[in-house]
């Protein structure tokens, strides 16, 4: 069943088609250009946080992607898993090495303070989507993972991300990939002090001149430790979407200072293709 969402907050949007499922050779022409997986990855302790549902059906369901996600990534070798809602203890942070954060970003003083603690000695962090959103002072956010978005401009439907195919995260991507998904502008930061791999052009520039809008991007903190920020995944099919487990897989792998293809097989586990 294809399903249609109506985006109410902006009346002028047209309605959302759920995207076709790929096929195959698309995915397999990227997977094919990978190197193979480390033979002997060392242990990673992963820690998923999502936060209460916001949004409607099909939409921002953060508990459904950690259900769904905490037996996907314990597939992988020499993983151990655990989860927090709506946001981890200091003891859970302490014992991490990649904390995954997908929910409606607060980034108060006291979770920068966790944050900023655990980068400081190594720890990875992943952002997905909402969790780049912050109500708090968003320069001292944009300073842990590169920029930030204080609640602004969206655009719900088809976008055509441009990809740096020059990082290990998008390597063998094509350079133009098409999602079903949701990009931000503008954000809080200095883009000059991130690495952007992915972005879509949006009329985001004066009289809606185009401008590209970063969508994917890495950080590295002055501090230590390593951020990947993922902005696409409001709707849950884009995390059915092989091509964009593949990208946030890696980031994830990339965040751990691990090599990026090591969680490469799970982007395709239980996904369903086009009929060929
Ligand atoms: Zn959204």
């Amino acid at each position: 069943m294809l399903l249609v969402h109506f985006t109410w907050a902006r009346s002028a949007e047209p309605p959302v088609v759920q995207p076709l499922p790929r096929t195959r050779t698309e995915v397999d022409a990227v997977l094919k250009l990978a190197a193979l997986p480390p033979a002997n990855p060392r242990a990673l302790r992963i820690l998923l946080v999502a936060g209460p549902k916001d949004h409607g059906k099909g939409e921002h369901d953060y508990p459904a992607w950690q259900q769904a996600w905490a037996p996907l990534i314990a597939k992988s070798p020499a993983v151990s898993i655990d989860t927090a809602f709506p946001f981890p203890t200091a003891e859970q942070l302490a014992a991490a090495d990649l904390a995954v954060f997908y929910l409606r970003g607060k980034w108060d003083a006291v979770q920068l303070d966790a944050l900023e603690k655990f980068q400081n000695r190594g720890g990875g962090v992943v952002t997905i989507h909402w969790a780049i959103g912050v109500t708090g002072p968003p320069l001292k956010f944009a300073e842990r993972v590169g920029l930030a978005y204080p609640a602004a401009k969206y655009r719900h439907g088809i976008v055509d991300l441009k990809l740096a195919t020059d990082h290990p995260i998008t390597r063998g991507f094509p350079a133009n990939v098409r999602f079903t998904d949701e990009p931000y502008w503008p954000f809080v930061g200095d883009t000059a002090r991130v690495r952007v791999l992915g972005t879509s052009d949006e009329k985001a520039g004066s009289g809606d001149a185009i401008l590209p809008i970063p969508v994917l991007w890495t950080h590295e903190p002055a501090g230590g430790g390593r951020a990947f920020v993922c902005i696409f995944g409001h709707y849950s099919w884009t995390f059915d979407d092989p091509l964009f487990r593949l990208l946030l897989l890696r980031g994830m792998a990339w965040a751990t200072r691990e090599p990026v293809t090591r969680f490469d097989a799970l982007a395709t586990d239980g996904v369903k293709f086009a009929e060929p």
